[in-house]
């Protein structure tokens, strides 16, 4: 659902990136289209409505700075808007309703979402951030490796685990889990409940009866970021029938854009209070609507991207290269002339933010201190290479290498990472080229 919404907003605000001025009219017909991306990426229409109208309000109120495009401008109030409505009125997205000891805190969700990862990565929190005492019980009795899953995370993360007792019911489990925490001074619980593989009765009765039982404090619904409009499905069948007060959104370190996030705040009102990050025990993040709205915006446009390089590319050079990437060629001339692109795109910065899953890559050449100054030496070191090598960049052993360092003024390691790179983005291109180029765009876009 999500490439739809961004692939509108794309190309609404390159429109008017183009245009100089920003007519009401103008305002009018793109703000259309982002209610239109909104409602088609299923966010309410009271809350699409009031969306728009917010942006409205705020971007016909303000002078045109002179120093950002009209488009920028845009982009920017859709953007704090889009913060606004991610966060809120929840100050603190970190925060749990804790301080009662023994607070129940119940963990629902689907099979396979990450709900007993992040059961573990939540208890460990909790100890190591807010000293807690906590205690953790996987309900999972149709699932007996479920329950070893999260007897071994505990001992993995220093974390109590209710023994587990054969035969027993889920609502057994629960009573039992309700005493130890009771009677062992545990601040906390948690109730690993049963995950399906899609809603059913019968899970949902027994949730609710866990429910029951132990009163829960917090009642958090984990869902699989990556999951798009299944997510929200899940999110607002949980919310009817048992009643959650936020949500764990998982997977949020692959290729998801956070879409469902925004529809998961519209429809259940409830607000996203961690995301998870990985695989690992301490890969949980309190939830952060500015990081998310970017990714809605940021979204690796490569539609733009491509729009861009086509118009500073010459029309007949870029044929020429679509063909040879198609046929999986991509030589050291190729490489120059996308260096060259880069330095005229406005380096590095400009091109990476544009591109899906750059956001690593760029802060590591962020960290790294590099910018227009390292395209330069690459463009220098390709120039000093014959017009052999170039074609054949495996030919480049030892003394040739010394030689080419030498001719550009630079280090053997400059040319190294250079050829490195080439291998990486020749195995890129090879990928892309099979797809055909409609086919690379929705791979790059989604
Ligand atoms: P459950 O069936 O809902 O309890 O799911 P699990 O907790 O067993 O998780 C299923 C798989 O997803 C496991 O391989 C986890 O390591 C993985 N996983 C959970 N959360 C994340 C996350 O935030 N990012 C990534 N990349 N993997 C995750």
């Amino acid at each position: 659902m999500f490439e739809n919404l961004s692939e509108r907003l794309g190309g609404v605000f390159d429109r008017l990136t183009r245009q100089g001025a920003l007519s009401e009219d103008d305002v009018k017909t793109a703000l259309r289209e982002v209610r239109v991306a909104l409602l088609e990426a299923d966010v309410s229409l009271p809350v699409a409505r009031d969306f728009v109208k917010a942006v409205q309000d705020k971007a016909t109120g303000q002078a045109v700075t002179k120093s950002v495009t009209p488009g920028q401008q845009v982009v920017k109030i859709v953007h704090d808007e889009l913060v606004h409505v991610l966060a809120g009125d929840n100050e603190d997205p970190g925060a749990l309703k804790i301080d009662n000891a023994p607070a129940p805190i119940l963990m629902v969700g689907l099979q396979g979402s990450g709900k007993t990862t992040t059961t573990g990565k939540l208890a460990k929190r909790l100890k190591d951030r807010n000293g807690k005492r906590v205690l953790m019980a996987s309900l999972d009795t149709n699932r007996p490796a479920a329950m070893e899953q999260l007897a071994i995370l505990g001992t993995q993360i220093g974390v109590d685990t209710l023994p587990i007792v054969k035969g027993e019911t889920a609502v057994q489990i629960a009573k039992r889990a309700k005493q130890q925490a009771t009677f062992g001074g545990y601040d906390v619980y948690m109730l690993d409940t049963a995950g399906r593989l899609s809603i059913d009765e019968e899970l949902m009765a027994q949730v609710e009866q866990v429910r029951d039982i132990v009163t829960p404090r917090e009642t958090l619904l984990v869902v699989d970021g990556l999951t798009g409009q299944d997510a929200v499905t899940t999110a607002q069948n949980f919310d009817d029938r048992i009643g959650i007060s936020g949500v764990v959104l998982t997977r949020m370190d692959g290729d998801g854009r956070g879409g469902a996030a925004l529809s998961m705040r519209a429809v259940t009102g409830q607000p996203i209070k961690f995301v998870g990050l990985g695989e690992k025990m301490d890969a949980l993040e309190t939830f952060e609507p500015s990081r998310i709205a970017g990714r809605i915006l940021g979204m690796g446009d490569i539609v733009a991207l491509v729009e861009k390089a086509q118009e500073t590319l010459e029309a007949e050079q870029a044929e020429r290269m679509m063909k040879r990437f198609q046929k999986g060629q991509f030589n050291m001339n190729d490489l120059k002339g996308q260096l060259e692109q880069m330095v005229k795109m406005g380096g590095m910065e400009g091109m990476m933010g544009m591109m899906p899953g750059m956001q690593k890559m760029k802060k590591q050449i962020d960290a790294a201190g590099l910018d227009d100054k390292i395209l330069r030496h690459q463009i220098a070191l390709i120039d000093s290479m014959t017009k052999k090598e170039r074609a054949n960049p495996q030919l480049l052993q030892a003394s040739r290498k010394k030689r080419v360092a030498k001719g550009a003024g630079l280090e053997v390691q400059e040319l190294n990472r250079l050829l490195k790179q080439h291998r990486q983005m020749a195995d890129m291109m090879k990928k892309m080229g099979k797809m055909g180029k409609k086919g690379m765009l929705r791979n790059l876009g989604g």
